[in-house]
């Protein structure tokens, strides 16, 4: 499968849906990239203070998952300036209508007065944080997907014009848990950058988590069956159960069926508070040395510029640059 490449936003506390849907799935191997995306994170209005909190926060997940482990880096992405160069370079070949199809971009302008021109162009940031480390395969959420098509296809461009500087990339969309949804409106994933009750907190302690889980949105009717479209809430635990627990979704609904709704969220919010505990206590225990955390992606920024500086060397030389 070749090395992979996965970048996490501190544009809010990290959720369960980023633990189903991508931090669960990282693996430690040799080459592969984990980063704090903190350059995206500025794509929409932030808080200094909180954005530095978030970046924090989310540093010490990938490293108590111990994805900078087994010849894997975690970095944060602004430590290497690679990254805002070779986006520059991206969106001179990057075209105003296929970023304008950006569904992300429209949804999340959509409800702003001044939109930033960064969370315009960022899916060339993003573009290039793929490119800088010749990657295979990009595992991503759905939402995510039509950025690594974009990705795909500058590459093509620039290999087109200038040679072959770019590995393509193809994304690796996870089956199960790809989308998981807010418990209190299925019909929205579940997002970091929106903080209500629906929204379940990987580091937060096991009785809000259980709070949030009692609190759920349920459908009509009386009986755990998945069936996304009538029962949109029920599914939504149904499918939050069987990604954290390993099991199928028939597998759980089985197992519920006729147990009720107050008894089946109260089991899924055991199993969402079993299953994450050991993330939460390594994460938090990393927080409270943050020596720990600063050494150890310092060690990430060096094995990142390893092979980012020679790669944007690359692409400037037969982009037509005189090197210095
Ligand atoms: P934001 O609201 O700022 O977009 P986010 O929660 O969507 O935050 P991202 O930083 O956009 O998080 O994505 C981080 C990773 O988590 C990506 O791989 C993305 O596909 C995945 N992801 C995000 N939300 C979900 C979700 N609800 N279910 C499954 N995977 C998700
Ligand atoms: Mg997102």
């Amino acid at each position: 499968m070749g090395k992979s490449l996965s970048f996490i936003t501190p544009s809010g506390r990290v959720t369960l849906g980023n633990y189903i849907g991508a931090l669960s799935q990282w693996t430690a191997e040799p080459g592969n990239v984990y980063a704090v995306a903190d350059l995206h994170g500025i794509t929409t209005p932030w808080n200094p203070e909180t954005l530095r909190s978030y970046i924090i926060e989310i540093a010490s997940v990938l490293l108590a998952l111990g994805l900078d482990q087994q010849g894997s880096m975690v970095y944060v992405q602004s430590h290497v300036p690679a990254h805002a160069e070779m986006a520059w370079l991206l969106e001179c070949i990057g075209h105003m209508g296929e970023f304008q199809r950006m569904t992300q971009f429209k949804s999340k302008g959509k409800d702003r007065g001044d939109v930033s021109v960064g969370l315009f162009t960022y899916p060339a940031l993003m573009a290039g944080d793929i490119l800088l480390h010749d990657v295979d395969s990009v595992p991503v959420g759905e939402d995510q997907k039509q950025h690594v098509e974009l990705t795909r296809d500058l590459a093509l461009r620039a290999n087109h014009l200038f040679g072959p500087v770019f590995t393509v990339p193809q994304p690796r969309v996870p089956g199960i848990g790809a989308r998981v949804r807010s418990l209190k409106n299925p019909a929205e994933k579940m997002s970091k950058s929106v903080i209500d009750d629906g929204t379940v907190l990987l580091l937060e302690d096991a009785d809000a988590i259980r709070r949030k889980f009692m609190t759920a949105v349920t459908d009509s009717g009386r009986e755990v069956t998945y069936d996304p479209e009538a029962k949109p809430g029920i599914s939504n635990l149904l499918e939050i159960a069987a990604a954290l627990s390993h099991q199928s979704i028939e597998q759980i609904a089985a197992q519920y069926q006729n147990a009720g709704y107050g008894a089946f969220k109260r089991a899924v919010a055991e199993i969402a508070v079993e299953t994450t505990r050991r993330v939460r206590q390594e994460a938090l225990t990393l927080q409270s040395d943050p020596a720990e955390i600063v050494r150890r992606l310092d060690t990430g920024r060096r094995m990142a510029e390893a092979v980012a500086n020679p790669k944007l060397r690359q692409v400037k030389q037969a982009m037509g640059f005189l090197l210095p």
